[in-house]
């Protein structure tokens, strides 16, 4: 069963989500969470899914950090709990991000190009991962939503800030033919 997306305007995308204590982490109402916060990024097609996004303020989300290879099925998100980055690159990257809380605007947000990023895995083991690229990407965008920051707040100009329908327009691909 998919869960319901936070769209932009719901006040819990604006809040600093709460940490996710040891005990609520071993809940069944937990792993049902991270179950049903699957099944939804998987029908949503996205990279990343973070719990105030489904109207839970707290500390966790799932991302997709693994290499996407043609024709294979999509493998399975990781779990961020209690996520923090602890190392960025000095190189910087821009990019066209999409959110599953507005579809229908894209944003270019700069950001660093690589990322450390430390977290707690469902089990309660510490982790941390080197990211590059669009996996770096992707945490960073995660771990914005959970202290209230959106993509439109990165935007370094509104001229940053485009109807996801018209991306062609802004690479500079003309419109097709009537
Ligand atoms: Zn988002």
């Amino acid at each position: 069963m998919s869960l319901q997306i936070a769209q932009l305007g719901q006040p819990v995308l604006r809040q600093v989500a709460a940490e996710v204590g040891a005990e609520e982490r071993a809940s069944a109402e937990f792993r049902q969470l991270v179950a049903e916060m699957e099944a939804t990024l998987r029908e949503e097609e996205g990279a990343g899914l973070a719990a105030p996004q489904v109207f839970q303020s707290k500390r966790m989300f799932l991302a997709r950090v693994e290499p996407l290879e043609e024709g294979a099925p999509l493998p399975p998100p990781v779990v961020f709990i209690n996520p923090r980055i602890v190392g960025a690159s000095v190189e910087q990257a821009a990019a066209w991000e999409g959110c599953l809380s507005f579809r229908e605007l894209l944003v270019k947000v700069t950001r660093p190009l690589a990322v450390r990023i430390e977290f707690l895995d469902l089990e309660g083991a510490a982790r941390a991962l080197d990211l590059h690229g669009f996996p770096a990407r992707v945490v960073q965008h995660e771990l914005d939503h959970l202290d209230g920051v959106l993509t439109i707040d990165r935007a370094q100009t509104t001229l940053h800030i485009i109807k996801a329908s018209e991306i062609a327009a802004v690479k500079g691909v003309p419109p097709p033919s009537p």
